[in-house]
């Protein structure tokens, strides 16, 4: 088994900026990267793979050659790949919305649900982003201020800054705000609710559709109190320090501040993805050598067992 190295699918939204481009050396011919989705299976952008026996190929391709064992035994229940991954840079806002949770989205779209996660990498001075409502709210109440246009006088405006973190359950209607680079870990799912758009039209000209009475069927409706902060405390070590950020029954996600070097197993459990925020660097393991740089993103199969991250570099890694 080997560590792979993954290239991202670019999409060119018209809310997207310039910096995965001019910051992160991201190579398209896109004018505007919108997003990098830099571990997708996803049919609408899968990523590619960079190096060994799949090389060219995408990470589709990778995992049915594979076969389903490398998702890890914590992964054997989905039908699908569970997890995706991007990078957004949100020039503009992203519309208001909300994603329904596994129960309702089986029932009524016939996928999973979503739950997500995301991770401030960069932001400008007062960058913010909407996350739940800010008071506790009936349907009917919650359904006028969609059909006025006064959605964003009731819903909790959150100022972010450079590693703060928000785990948007299923059902916390949210929006992130102008300005925001941010690496999102969700669930591969499509399931999304607009309630509000700023006004915007489409490429055709016309506004983008609503979907009122899913959103209403969906959301939360009382605050949920928090405000970026990670799950777990930051914790230092020799050569690295680590923050648990998100423990879900969907993901896992831990950041690494590495000094020098880390090491690390995977085992039989899961895959482990690594997404690289900051700096640059190496995994090694006993016989294989991929170099990466901020903005790379390394798929280990599960049950591959010892590497070590060596570098100086910020890294989130995700598993089952
Ligand atoms: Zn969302």
């Amino acid at each position: 088994m080997e560590m792979i190295k993954l290239s991202p699918a670019f999409k060119d939204y018209l809310w997207g900026g310039t910096r995965l481009k001019d910051n992160y050396k991201m190579k398209t011919d896109l004018d505007i990267v919108a997003e990098a989705w830099e571990l997708s299976a996803h049919p609408d952008g899968p990523a590619t793979v960079l190096n060994g026996e799949y090389q060219g190929k995408t990470f589709v391709e990778y995992l049915d050659g594979m076969g389903k064992g490398i998702w890890g035994s914590n992964a054997q229940h989905f039908d699908q790949f569970p997890i995706l991954i991007k990078f957004i840079d949100a020039k503009q806002p992203l519309s208001i919305q909300v994603h329904p949770n596994d129960e309702y989205a089986l029932r009524v779209e016939h996928e999973y649900g979503k739950n997500e996660m995301w991770y401030i990498v960069d932001c400008e001075p007062g960058s913010f982003l909407y996350y739940g409502v800010n008071q506790d709210l009936t349907k009917e109440a919650f359904r006028k201020h969609i059909e006025d246009d006064t959605i964003l006088d009731v819903l909790h405006k959150v100022e972010v800054k450079k590693g703060d973190c928000f785990f948007i359950k299923a059902g916390t209607i949210h929006a992130i705000g102008t300005g925001c680079l941010i690496c999102e870990i969700q669930q591969n799912s499509n399931s999304t609710y607009r309630v509000y758009d700023f006004g915007r039209v489409g490429v055709d000209g016309k506004p983008r559709e609503l979907h009122i009475d899913k959103a209403v069927d969906v959301s939360i409706l009382t605050p949920s109190g928090k405000n970026g902060e990670p799950e777990g405390k930051k914790e230092i070590h020799d050569n690295y320090s680590d923050t648990l950020l998100a423990k879900t029954e969907y993901f896992t996600t831990i950041e690494y501040d590495v000094k020098k070097e880390l090491s690390l197993s995977v085992d039989d459990s899961s895959f482990h993805s690594y997404i690289i925020l900051e700096g640059e660097g190496t995994v090694e393991s006993e016989d294989q050598v991929i170099e990466f740089k901020k903005g790379d993103s390394i798929f280990i199969p599960a049950g591959f067992g010892n590497f070590k991250i060596i570098g100086n570099c910020n890294v989130i890694e995700t598993f089952i």
